[in-house]
């Protein structure tokens, strides 16, 4: 399958998810060094054609497609120029991670071995103005450490090889932040001490287990 069709398939799957209501998220896989695909703005994810997904320059500036990229391709593009693995980008609003971008809490207690493994802590970054250079640069920073992070009141974004890499982070995200909650409900998830961190890790590494 090639990337535009990649893109419509992690979309749809997102709008099933219930993560993305009216035209949120936007989604990118890069294309060698200088350039990337993105969603274009104002698009059901659920329901994109090869026609929405446009290319852009690593400053979001659009090369070709009939339609503009998202606004917020300045983002990925930050996100590529501050990482030469990222290939791929997915910035959605789920629902419960989202509610824990409101709040202003990361999913940083290691507590669930699944995202222990997989992902470490999940930082939540504090408000920027969407679409803002400080909310570019803020992110194009903490990305270099994390393959997940939360953006204060706004969603979540996660990266990796591929796009449906990519995605499959971003499950995880919404059911980590599905997890927790749950936990809070019950008295609040009980952190492992670095030293059971420490014995997963070497036990999950002999064993090739992720969680
Ligand atoms: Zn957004």
């Amino acid at each position: 399958m090639g990337h535009k069709q990649d893109i419509i398939e992690v979309g749809k799957r997102a709008w099933q998810r219930g993560w993305c209501a009216d035209n949120s998220g936007n989604y990118s896989v890069r294309l060698g060094r200088d350039r990337f695909l993105v969603t274009r703005s104002g698009v059901s994810k659920g329901f994109m054609q090869v026609g929405d997904i446009v290319s852009c320059d690593l400053r979001g500036k659009k090369l070709s497609g009939r339609f503009d990229p998202s606004a917020e391709a300045v983002m990925h593009a930050a996100i590529y120029r501050a990482r030469a693995d990222v290939k791929a980008v997915f910035h959605e609003h789920p629902p419960f991670a989202t509610g824990f971008a409101l709040a202003g809490k990361g999913l940083e207690k290691p507590s669930w071995p699944e995202l222990i493994l997989n992902l470490g802590a999940v930082p939540c970054l504090p408000y920027r103005l969407p679409l803002s250079p400080e909310l570019t640069r803020q992110v194009g920073q903490a990305i270099a450490k994390h393959d997940a992070l939360l953006l204060g009141n706004h969603g979540a974004v996660t990266v990796a090889a591929d796009i449906h890499k990519a995605y499959y982070r971003m499950e995880l995200v919404e059911q980590a932040a599905r997890v927790t909650l749950v936990a809070r409900v019950l008295g609040g998830e009980k952190a492992l001490s670095s030293k059971q961190v420490q014995e997963l890790k070497q036990a999950a590494k002999r064993s090739k287990y992720a969680g």
